[in-house]
């Protein structure tokens, strides 16, 4: 049969009208050490005093998990992981220390292979040149909170201004120059919340009047656990340092902005030195400075967040735009008395994740449940593109969770695994948890030793239950569990 011309061009036209909506758009928001504990979607103490009214829109308008378990705590080894789909001692990238090797397969590159135009603009710190993506604009290093630099297909530019709006402005100035026919992927990820934490000008005095609440862990003394705590280097007592208490401040700062900056800071630096506070006053001081700066940080990222939604809205976007927010781990906002993360404790295994997908992610749904990871992300890109998984990912698609039915066999333990001994104090450690109970072991000779944890009736994680005769079968059961996810994850032997 001969069709006309007419005809041919008509199909044709229809097929990439109607292949659109199959292939939607991956906006993938991240963040730097942004604690669940700090977005008001996720409740808790903070939420009231501290809200993130746009991140939490994504959570009105699509699901909010509450057991995202990172692989590894750590601001590099997360993002490898992300990339990779492949746990740290596979992917190469364990600790900062680390550079990603650019020549393995990565989410990123797959999609560019299956017509998806790939972009990262803010944060990379995987020291290497990024690869698969099509358009890259990246901080050096760790960045810095004001007058960033960004790398760019090998220019260095230099910009003025709070790095968490140009961040946003320059993934806005690449989705008008995209080609709108492809659907695009697309990574817009902050330095902020990370430390050393600079508040943007506008919100420095944002908070100034209010006492925010102490987490009730802030003067832990770490009995009823192994000697592995104590020899933490993360106290908000003893191991801020005053650049991290913006009693030093940064010297980026272009004239104007430091006028501002040090005009409101010194005074009450001044009256702080005056005081000579001592013990828990001291500590309660230094918590103040430490997390109204945190939370000034996160609301910068907030508003940036309003900015991108908004965006997505005036361009008719949202319907076909799968929105993802996350941050590379958890973070200690005081808990256990500390700043930082690395350990496998709640608040710095946890990380946010937040989906929405108008049409197959349900409005204002809690996951409660469900153990996912940052090791799924990648395969969850691929599927959302309708791409082939490759099979050695070692995370799985988050698409039937997402989509309310979780499969029987989805996983019931997670595997976890920190490499970077010494740093801010926290040795060596790897465990598991089945989401009720949690075990882990510090194997380093100075150590050599296990906790283990009752969730449910010790969420704050206060009392190791290691070798406590009621525990027998529950140890023994995650002692062979963590045996068995090494096997399979194929972990290195200790
Ligand atoms: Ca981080």
């Amino acid at each position: 049969m001969r069709l006309p011309l007419a005809s041919l061009f008509l199909i044709a036209f229809s097929f990439s009208t109607f292949a659109k909506p199959d292939r939607p758009n991956i906006l993938f928001l991240f963040c730097d050490d942004h604690a669940t504990q700090a977005i008001s979607a996720y409740g808790g103490a903070l939420a009231e005093l501290a809200p993130t009214p746009n991140i939490d829109r994504i959570a009105k308008e699509g699901m909010l998990f509450r057991k995202c378990y990172v692989t590894n705590s750590i601001c590099g080894p997360s993002r490898a992981v992300v990339l990779t789909g492949k746990y740290s001692h596979l992917n190469g990238f364990r600790n900062n220390g680390d550079s990603f090797d650019g020549s393995q397969q990565t989410a990123p590159k797959l999609l560019q292979k299956a017509g998806y135009q790939t972009s990262i603009v803010g944060k990379w710190h995987l020291k290497s040149t990024p690869t698969g993506f099509d358009h890259f604009e990246v901080l050096k290093g760790q960045g810095q909170y004001y007058n960033p630099m960004l790398l760019t297909n090998g220019k260095q530019v230099k910009h003025t201004g709070y790095t968490t709006d140009i961040i946003t402005d320059q993934t806005l100035k690449w989705l008008e120059q995209r080609d709108p026919d492809k659907p695009f992927f697309l990574m817009s990820q902050h330095k902020a919340p990370h430390g050393r934490w600079e508040p943007a000008l506008r919100h420095l005095e944002w908070l100034d009047d209010v006492e925010v609440p102490e987490p009730s862990t802030l003067f832990d003394d770490y009995s009823g656990r192994s000697n592995a705590a104590p020899g933490h280097e993360m106290g908000i007592a003893d191991h801020m340092g005053k650049p991290r208490l913006m009693i030093e401040y940064s010297s980026k700062l272009t004239p104007e902005q430091f006028g501002v900056f040090d005009g409101h800071f010194r005074p009450r630096n001044e009256a702080f030195l005056a005081a000579r506070l001592e013990g828990k006053d001291k500590t309660r001081w230094h918590y103040q400075r430490y997390i109204k700066n945190y939370l000034r940080c996160v609301k910068a990222v907030d508003e940036n967040v309003g900015r991108l939604l908004a965006y997505l809205d005036e361009q008719g976007l949202t319907e076909n735009t799968v929105v993802i927010y996350s941050s590379d781990q958890g973070f200690y906002l005081g808990e256990h008395g500390w700043f930082d993360k690395r350990w496998m404790y709640e608040e710095s295994f946890r990380t946010p994740l937040i989906v929405r997908w108008p049409g197959t992610v349900k409005p204002n749904t809690v996951n409660q449940t469900d153990l996912v990871s940052n090791l799924d992300f990648a395969s969850t890109f691929l599927d959302i593109a309708k791409t082939e998984i490759p099979g050695d990912l070692q995370g799985r698609s988050l698409l039937p969770v997402w989509k309310g039915i979780t499969p029987d066999d989805w996983r019931s333990s997670h595997y976890y695994h920190y490499y970077e001994s010494g740093g801010h104090g926290v040795p060596l450690h790897f465990g598991v948890t089945d989401g009720h109970y949690k075990l882990i072991r510090f194997p380093e000779e100075h150590l050599d030793t296990w906790e283990l944890y009752d969730l449910d009736s010790d969420p704050e994680e206060l009392e190791s239950r290691y070798g406590d005769p009621e525990m027998e079968e529950i140890q023994k059961g995650l002692q062979e569990e963590l045996a068995r996810l090494q096997g399979r994850y194929e972990v290195p032997a200790e």
